[in-house]
């Protein structure tokens, strides 16, 4: 090695850049998956097989890509989203570094069929470690398909760090579980090994997509309460006390449509249930907030989507009652008896 100075080409940077946005399948999934939503799809298909380390295929019903557009899409820095700095603070879409397709394709195989609604054809990409290696124009509906196949064919050490399938799958599962929740109003069809995991019909009814998702006997035992304080709103799906699990996996909050991550919230819960559950066991709860969005700071990172709200002890308090108040109603707290 001399020490001379080089810029990266940009196969090599799109491969380094790839470990920032995709670390495993379920993280392929998120972006290929966000994509689809931000192109307006109303019903998305996730296929995979061998956990998606051989193959992910999702495809979607969205507003396709232009067919000039087929092959920038696939470089970084590439989106259609925002144009500059100043869009950042009004984008309401999930997506906007331009950086998924071109990382995705830096490490695997992929494939993309998409056609816009006022295209006569598709087009049909072919692309492997990020070169494309086919193009033509193919018959298909409006929307896109993405394919990737063997994920980290070429950077094996990445693809040692995976996990086993049944772990790898589990991450997917579960993502695409709280994906389906935070939009009732769209279908979602989970599809592992040629088993169809679930499928949720997208009518808008947040309990039927908990149906869908995780089965009647489930939702049978679920609460509903809702509230609305200082424009806060709240709608909460929670389990009664005989129901719980030995891990947070089934409770999500969407603030604002969105999937986040919050110690307050969780805390919310924990208080909420304290004393009504065994030690270690936690509810089932699914809480949609609609918060002002000045009152709200979301950090949204590739990996996670972190949230600080301006007013704690409001959403806190807010979300205890809520639950609290609904679970006494059920009288499943006991009374405290006055002494005559
Ligand atoms: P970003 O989502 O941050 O813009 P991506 O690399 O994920 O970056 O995608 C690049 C661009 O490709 C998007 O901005 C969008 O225009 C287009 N695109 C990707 N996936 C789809 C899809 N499923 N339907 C329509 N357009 C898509
Ligand atoms: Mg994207």
């Amino acid at each position: 090695m001399n020490n001379r100075i080089h810029l990266l080409d940009a196969l090599t940077a799109n491969k380094i850049a790839a470990g920032e946005v995709v670390d495993r399948p379920a993280s392929v999934i998120k972006e290929l998956v966000e994509n689809a939503i931000d192109a307006q799809a109303t019903m998305i298909v996730i296929e995979i097989r061998e956990a998606g380390k051989e193959y992910i295929r999702i495809s979607d019903n969205g507003m396709g890509i232009h067919p000039s557009d087929v092959e920038i899409a696939f470089e970084r820095h590439a989106t259609s989203k925002i144009t500059q700095i100043e869009d950042l603070d009004k984008t309401v879409s999930l997506g906007f570094r331009g950086e998924a397709l071109a990382s995705i394709a830096s490490v695997s195989q992929v494939e993309l069929i998409t056609k816009t609604a006022t295209s006569i054809s598709g087009i049909h990409l072919e692309l492997h470690g990020g070169k494309a290696v086919l193009k033509k124009e193919v018959g298909c509906p409006t929307g896109t398909t993405v394919i990737v196949k063997n994920l980290f064919y070429n950077t094996p050490a990445r693809f040692k760090f995976l996990k086993n399938n049944t772990s790898e799958s589990s991450y997917i599962i579960d993502l695409v579980s709280k994906i389906a929740l935070a939009h009732p109003d769209k279908s979602f069809k989970l599809i592992n090994n040629n088993i169809i995991v679930f499928s949720t019909a997208g009518t808008g009814h947040i309990l039927h997509t908990i149906t869908s998702i995780y089965g009647k006997e489930l939702a049978k035992n679920m609460l509903t309460a809702r509230r609305e304080e200082n424009n806060y709103h709240v709608e909460a799906y929670f389990s009664k006390i005989d129901m719980y699990r030995g891990n947070r996996q089934q409770q999500a909050a969407f603030v604002n449509g969105r999937l986040i991550k919050s110690k307050v919230i969780t805390g919310a819960i924990d208080e909420a249930y304290r004393t009504l559950l065994p030690i270690n066991k936690f509810p089932i709860c699914f809480l949609y907030m609609k918060i002002p969005p000045s009152e709200i700071d979301v950090n949204i990172h590739p990996a996670k989507t972190e949230i600080k709200f301006s007013n704690e002890k409001l959403i806190k308090s807010l979300l205890i009652s809520v639950l609290k108040d609904r679970l006494l109603q059920e009288k499943l707290i006991p009374e405290i008896k006055l002494t005559p």
